[in-house]
């Protein structure tokens, strides 16, 4: 797991944080929550609109039940207890992009709860409780602009009004801007794997607001909170936590106290500004929407949907482990994605050695893929060609040392591993009277290594290997050197 040099300082601290994060995640359906217009992403303002997400009078949502099947999905595969009947409510509040003046949402009986994540951290695996996810459907979007003369413009693009959402709130169970950090990596991983959402960050299909406070240590109470609003990746929300935790301990320091408000975080300037304090916090009259029925999830519908439930990163890691022997990290590494995992199983069922191409990827693919900046899905090596690469090393048709430079070339020519071995060749000698002959050679030239072979110190032999290896400038096949070796040395 990562960690920051800011780390140390705030375990040392008179104060811990307290944290507790509430993530949107946009559901992928090709229609809207309580309409048929499109969810497309992109399209020019307002054309993806009717009654329904304009919010003109008269018109009746009708819930989307494909919305419905990606929340349960999404609640099973974060362990939460799904609720048989859940109510969606009326959030009232006044937006320019809300034309309605309120937000269908689900409050006091929401579609599931009692879930978790389970995290890494340096002292083992946490859990993180999940108090609640809910269905809501999302508002429409303000477009700030500035006109040469300085007149302000804002325009309204309500695409997104009634694009279907889910909520996930988190216990207030995180302790540190890392462990927020890894909550919400395993949590885009685990959402990404279910196929609910994809969860793009620039489009806005995962948002996070980050809940945060401090008290003393072994203090129970917790202290008062601030909110974090709508910060755009994971990297900036930790360090807007770091930020925030420094700011409440100075103000808490220096004898003042917290004031509960939503505060926004500016990445430019690296600092957190307060956006309106508790007393102007809203009151959102909460009540049931009276134009929807109760959502009822019964067994059998809950079983239809649990059916479709993929194996889940972790214990996807763990069969990976107990499968082809590979480490842990190995197998964080490879099911970062689930296309990267189904690559590696592939290409590792069909290598001689599962682990060889594990430790590939770790040893010669990662670093070269920082270096120039690609993610792993972009590499010029794909798991067939490192299962071809391996294959080789294993039989020793190449040395660590060929393989090495033909993955620098793979990635300077941005061409997979089998295209480069075919031109690129290592000259091999794999004529066995020309490696008898060097052997011999060899031999001859050693009597002194031979006696002490031949006295039992077996270990000579990689002297010769060494020799040999020398001789034939690194060509000789090194699985036909061993072979042909042994024979020579024990006749
Ligand atoms: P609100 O009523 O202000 O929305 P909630 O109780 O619904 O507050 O909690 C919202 C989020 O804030 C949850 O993720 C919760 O875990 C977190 N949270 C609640 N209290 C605290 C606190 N004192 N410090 C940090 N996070 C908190
Ligand atoms: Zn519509
Ligand atoms: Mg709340």
């Amino acid at each position: 797991m990562a960690t920051t040099p800011e780390a140390p300082v705030a375990t040392q601290s008179k104060y811990e944080p307290v944290i507790g994060l509430e993530v949107h995640v946009q559901l992928l359906t090709k229609t809207k929550i309580f309409c048929g217009c499109s969810t497309q992403f992109g399209n020019p303002p307002n054309t993806n609109v009717c009654p329904v997400c304009l919010g003109l009078p008269g018109p009746l949502p009708v819930l989307n039940r494909q919305a419905v099947e990606f929340a349960v999905l999404a609640s099973m595969a974060l362990n939460c207890q799904i609720n048989e009947r859940s109510i969606f409510a009326r959030k009232n509040y006044f937006y320019p992009d809300l034309p309605k003046g309120y937000q269908i949402s689900q409050y006091d009986k929401p579609l599931a709860e009692h879930g978790y994540i389970e995290i890494p951290t340096p002292n083992g695996t946490k859990r993180i409780g999940i108090t609640r996810v809910h269905m809501e459907e999302d508002a429409g979007k303000s477009l700030h602009d500035g006109l040469a003369d300085s007149t302000q413009w804002t325009s309204i693009d309500l695409n997104r009004s009634g694009v279907p959402l889910i909520e996930i709130v988190s216990e207030p169970d995180i302790s540190s801007p890392d462990e927020a950090w890894e909550y919400l990596t395993r949590l885009k991983e685990i959402i990404l794997y279910t196929a609910v959402s994809d969860c793009n960050m620039e489009e806005g299909s995962l948002r996070c607001d980050a809940n945060i406070s401090i008290r003393p240590v072994a203090q129970q109470k917790f202290g008062t909170k601030t909110e974090i609003k709508n910060v755009n990746s994971f990297r900036f929300v930790r360090q807007a936590l770091e930020l925030e935790i420094a700011r409440q301990e100075q103000v808490l320091e220096s004898g003042g106290s917290i004031t509960q408000e939503t505060r926004l975080y500016n990445a430019a300037e690296g600092q957190t500004y307060s956006m309106r304090s508790k007393e102007q916090a809203h009151d959102y009259r909460y009540f049931p929407e009276p134009d929807l029925l109760p959502l009822v999830v019964d067994e059998a519908w809950r079983k239809q949907i649990t059916a479709q439930l993929p194996e889940l990163p972790e214990a996807k890691r763990k069969r990976l482990v107990e499968h082809y022997g590979i480490t842990e990290a190995d197998a964080a590494t490879l099911t970062r994605t689930q296309s990267m995992a189904d690559q590696f199983e592939e290409a590792a069922s069909a290598a001689k050695n599962p682990k060889r191409v594990a430790n590939l990827v770790q040893a010669e693919l990662l670093g070269r893929l920082k270096v120039k900046g690609l993610e792993i899905e972009q590499s010029p090596i794909s798991m067939k060609g490192i299962a071809f690469s391996a294959d080789l090393v294993e039989s020793g048709a190449i040395s660590g040392k060929q393989l090495k430079e033909l993955y620098d070339l793979a990635f300077e020519r941005n061409e997979d591993f089998p295209a480069i071995y075919e031109k690129e060749k290592p000259q091999q000698i794999t004529d066995t009277g020309a490696i008898e002959k060097m052997i011999d050679e060899v031999i001859a030239a050693n009597p002194k290594q031979l006696e002490q072979y031949r006295a039992g110190k077996k270990t000579v032999a990689g002297f010769f290997v060494g020799q040999i290896m020398k001789a034939s400038k690194g060509q000789a096949n090194p699985a036909l050197v061993n072979e042909l070796l042994a024979k020579k040395l024990d006749s």
